[in-house]
């Protein structure tokens, strides 16, 4: 975050004939603010987004996916805020100690705004993502992937939700965005979207802060005492994204506002074009003859992975 300069006032309370010192610089908005008026600004940037995107309403069910990292428990501390009916999904990945911190800090925060959170265990379920990372060739994040989006949109839909909300902030979006483009991933690119509405056993899913800053969710967080797991996943390290992230992170420091509009831009430029060209070669939704859940083939990515654990867990 660019530094403030001493002595800073906050925009807001300026503009009210107050002198209240800014706690935070936001380059790209221009604007310096006092850290009631940053929180005030994250929400209703939060709820900007909800209503532009039409990701939802305060009459649904929505479930927050969480990692017990800073995003997703910053969205869900706003969500509740703003009056919406969130509760909270965290998947246990088995991860060792990353798993048991980040379980710990999502359930507190639970108890702490009342809500309920709903937890599924991954070493229950199929295998800890170790395992899962020894059955395949694929990078651990890809197949941790492909067994977080079964279960949110399988639980989702048992548990009566009818929208799951994710914590993908700006930062995330911007950093597939630009390896997609380094890339030309065209069927990647054209689902990069803040909603994927509902069809055919897939759960609608959004992404209320596509708008927002990594380090500002950090900071909402920080302001209003959340607490959350700071280190980062161990199976994460050496991923192309974080050097990406890294990358455009400098650019913006020269240029502030640049993933912003990165982002804005692909999506009202680019996406319409990419959505014209699916609609007309849109992929058939199948069941998967295994599991019965949505699939793009006969059977899906997830009962695909979970032969190849039991080939490695059945020779152990
Ligand atoms: P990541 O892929 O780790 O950057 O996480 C992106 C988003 O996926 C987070 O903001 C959460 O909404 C969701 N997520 C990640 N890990 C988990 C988990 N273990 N349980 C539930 N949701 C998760
Ligand atoms: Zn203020
Ligand atoms: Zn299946």
């Amino acid at each position: 975050m660019a530094k403030l300069k001493k002595g800073t006032r906050c925009t807001v309370c300026k503009s009210k004939g107050e002198k209240t010192k800014a706690v935070v610089f936001l380059p790209h908005h221009r604007l310096a603010l006092c850290r009631e008026h940053f929180i005030q600004w994250f929400e209703k940037r939060v709820e900007k987004t909800v209503k532009e995107f039409r990701m939802f309403s305060r009459k649904d069910r929505i479930l927050v996916a969480v990692s017990g990292g800073k995003d997703s428990l910053a969205l869900w501390n706003a969500l509740v805020k703003l009056g919406y009916e969130a509760d909270g999904f965290y998947i246990d990945l088995g991860i060792d100690q990353y798993s048991q911190g980040s379980k710990e800090l999502a359930y507190s925060f639970s108890e702490k705004i009342g809500r309920t959170l709903h937890i599924v265990s991954l070493k229950e379920q199929i295998a800890p993502i170790p395992v899962i990372d020894k059955a395949t060739d694929r990078p651990a994040c890809s197949a941790c992937g492909t067994v977080k989006r079964y279960y949110m949109n399988r639980y989702a839909k048992q548990l009566g939700y009818s929208i799951i909300a994710t914590g993908h902030n700006l930062d995330d979006e911007v950093a597939v965005l630009f390896g997609n483009t380094l890339r030309w991933e065209i069927d990647y690119l054209k689902r990069q979207y803040p909603v994927l509405k509902e069809e055919k056993g897939f759960i609608k899913k959004v992404k209320p802060l596509c708008k927002i800053t990594e380090k500002e969710s950090a900071l909402y967080a920080f302001f209003n005492n959340i607490e959350y797991i700071e280190y980062e996943c161990p199976f994460s390290e050496g991923a192309s994204s974080i050097e990406y992230k890294e990358f455009l992170s400098k650019l913006e420091e020269k240029h502030p506002g640049t993933k912003l509009q990165f982002y804005l831009n692909f999506l009202k430029k680019m996406y319409p074009i990419l959505k014209e060209h699916e609609s007309k070669q849109a992929e058939e939704v199948k069941t998967c003859v295994i599991c019965g859940e949505p699939s793009f083939s006969d059977i899906c990515s997830f009962c695909r992975l979970k032969q190849k654990v039991e080939k490695v867990t059945d020779t152990n």
